[in-house]
């Protein structure tokens, strides 16, 4: 299979070829796999195709010159509606693009659509969408992970070359690994989050999603760089595309998270387990380690997360955002009518823990104590990625069946076991696919020291030359 970067080299990428052919799949499947809130109108793409045609033909081709591209729903677009997967936001449009937004656009991208999510990303499965659940097209009685659930599922089926997902604790990766995609939670910093609707900023990042490793690093090169309007934008040291290439084995030092492994199911370790044997067999110096804060993870981040989120949703008072109904005789009628009725479930409750969690009384004992365990965590990553590859399944389980797990919080939020550490560190993190079984997908998550992405995207490209999957798909 051909990847997306090596079509656009040779010259073989065809703009309008390839909407027609995706367009073609999205009138098939879309009804069924619900992959996107808002897809734009079938003229203006095939207009945006047919220029970039021309623009090829006329050899001043830009770097993603007509390739077609999904974006989150909770990353601003000026020409279509961003509603974060929330009924709060169904009648919003954005004044102003993403950062990301502008640069795809520049780059000659063409935006598909805006694809599903959990409201407002507090979700692991898509489930928790005002907009209905997204489907897995590998196997459509089951999830394909959340939040950022229809980028990987358009991904998935085809709909789309590229993605765009945002990752606060693994909202990229899991999507990744249950439908079989590559993605990729940068450096924190590395990408600006201006224009992406805020859910915890301390520990989200906007990444690239593709079927190839060496399509997600060519996304990755587009809306990575410094934003002087994004104060924890970073000026990083960039990434070239034709230095990367597969690892060379026995130079590479893998450290293998004791702890993820044992909490994961016989498919996935046995998976797993494949190709880390593989790698050693090749010449890998492999080292089983342990994560001594590993049990602390899932709580820190939950209670940093939430703490964040209830701040962060505080701006969705009844005033602005509300659709112009509901309106109420006092502020605070409409306040909580508004909150009442367009707030889901799951929203409510993160919004009343992470409340608890900054009141007098209990700040201490537990939003403070998180950040300080925090800390400890971000130090042991740091220690360990200095010469050393974290890898780990991405998610202990293969993808759970619809409706398995969503009355069930404690559940739900296990299946960031593995994900929610970089998040927390601040480290790079890929996911690629590693085995796709009739239970569904399974992926391999790696991480890297901060700003790590090129030693992550070279091991990438070397596990994918031993499990051979490269830009696989399902439907
Ligand atoms: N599942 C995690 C949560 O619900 C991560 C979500 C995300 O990365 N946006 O918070």
């Amino acid at each position: 299979m051909t990847t997306i970067y090596q079509q656009l080299q040779t010259g073989d990428y065809d703009p309008v070829e390839a909407f027609e052919k995706a367009w073609e799949r999205i009138t098939r499947h879309e009804k069924t796999v619900n992959a996107f809130i808002t897809i734009d109108d079938y003229n203006k793409l095939r207009v945006k195709a047919e220029e970039a045609s021309k623009r090829i033909r006329s050899g001043e081709p830009r770097l993603l010159e007509g390739v077609l591209v999904a974006v989150k729903d909770n990353i601003s677009t000026s020409w279509l509606p961003t509603t974060a997967g929330s009924r709060m936001l169904s009648c919003y449009q954005p004044p102003y693009n993403a950062y990301v937004v502008e640069r795809l656009l520049e780059a000659g991208a063409i935006i598909v659509g805006k694809t599903n999510m959990d409201e407002f990303a507090m979700g692991s499965t898509g489930e928790f969408s005002a907009f209905g659940p997204t489907r897995n097209p590998w196997d459509l009685e089951r999830v394909p992970g959340g939040s950022s659930s229809g980028s990987g599922a358009a991904l998935a089926y085809r709909a789309v070359d590229l993605a765009l997902g945002s990752d606060t604790g693994g909202s990229i990766r899991l999507p990744g690994a249950y439908t079989a995609t590559v993605g990729l939670k940068p450096t924190y910093g590395a990408v600006s989050r201006r224009g992406l609707i805020p859910y915890a900023n301390s520990l989200e990042q906007i990444g690239p999603m593709a079927r190839s490793v060496i399509d997600t690093a060519l996304l990755y090169k587009v809306i990575s760089g410094y934003d002087p309007l994004d104060a924890t934008s970073i000026k990083g040291p960039g990434i070239e595309l034709e230095r990367l290439q597969p690892a060379d084995p026995s130079k590479l030092k893998i450290c293998v998270i004791k702890e993820v492994l044992e909490a994961s199911q016989k498919q996935v370790v046995a998976a797993f387990t494949r190709v880390i044997e593989k790698l050693e067999a090749n010449g890998a110096d492999v080292n089983y380690v342990s994560l001594k804060s590993q049990r602390y993870v899932l709580p820190t981040y939950y209670i940093i997360a939430m703490a964040e989120a209830a701040s962060n949703l505080a701006r969705y008072d009844g005033g602005i955002y509300n659709c112009g109904s509901l309106k109420m005789p006092t502020w605070e009628e409409q306040n909580i009518r508004v909150r009442s009725m367009l707030f889901g479930r799951e929203v409510k409750r993160r919004i009343a823990m992470g409340v608890f969690v900054l009141s007098e009384g209990y700040r201490d004992e537990y939003y403070v104590l998180a950040t300080r365990v925090r800390r400890m965590v971000r130090d042991e990553v740091l220690g360990l990625t200095r010469d050393c590859i974290i890898a780990s399944p991405t998610s202990p389980v293969q993808p759970p069946r619809l409706g398995e797990r969503i009355s069930d919080p404690l559940s739900l939020y296990a299946l960031d076991l593995a994900t929610v550490t970089a998040n927390l560190a601040g480290v790079p993190a890929l996911q690629l696919p590693i085995a796709t079984t009739s239970e569904g997908p399974v992926g391999i998550q790696l991480m890297a020291r901060p700003w790590g992405e090129e030693d992550l995207f070279n091991t990438g490209l070397l596990i994918e030359e031993i499990t051979g999957l490269r830009g696989v798909y399902a439907l």
